[in-house]
């Protein structure tokens, strides 16, 4: 039997959906770590980024490799059975991914990806993240 009611079953979803996931997680902790402060999902912005600094005027989306089909990386399979549900579905997060990049680049913000994989390497992608973060006048 269903012991919870259609409200706390979406409410405890939502609440799945929303916590961060582990990389991102990671690149939070690592940000603040460089001294970065930032915001959260700010619901105003183009597909919401996962992190988002405003004085530096750079957004962060942390795509898993899978979801978002990181092109050449061995964690973005595709299933073998049920492909007329997972190819649809992965066109559409590519077309919604690259839709809300040239929304964000056209309203002034520069966007980094970080990729689930880069965050196994973490010193590389310190570096990487802080030559992003602090050449704020460098085109992306
Ligand atoms: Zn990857």
């Amino acid at each position: 039997m269903d012991i919870l009611s259609v409200e706390q079953r979406s409410e405890r979803m939502r609440r799945v959906r929303q916590a961060g996931t582990k990389p991102e997680l990671w690149v939070r902790r690592l940000l603040h770590a460089m001294g970065f402060s930032y915001r959260l999902h700010r619901r105003d912005l183009p597909g919401r980024p996962d992190i988002v600094l405003p004085s530096r005027r750079a957004a962060i989306f942390v795509h898993g490799c899978f979801w978002h089909r990181h092109q050449g990386c061995s964690r973005a399979t595709t299933p073998k059975t049920n492909t007329e549900y997972w190819l649809p579905k992965f066109a559409d997060n590519a077309a919604r991914d690259s839709r809300v990049v040239s929304a964000l680049e056209a309203a002034g913000w520069r966007v980094r990806v970080v990729w689930q994989c880069e965050t196994d390497r973490q010193e590389e992608l310190a570096d990487s993240l802080r030559e992003f973060l602090l050449c704020s006048d460098r085109q992306a």
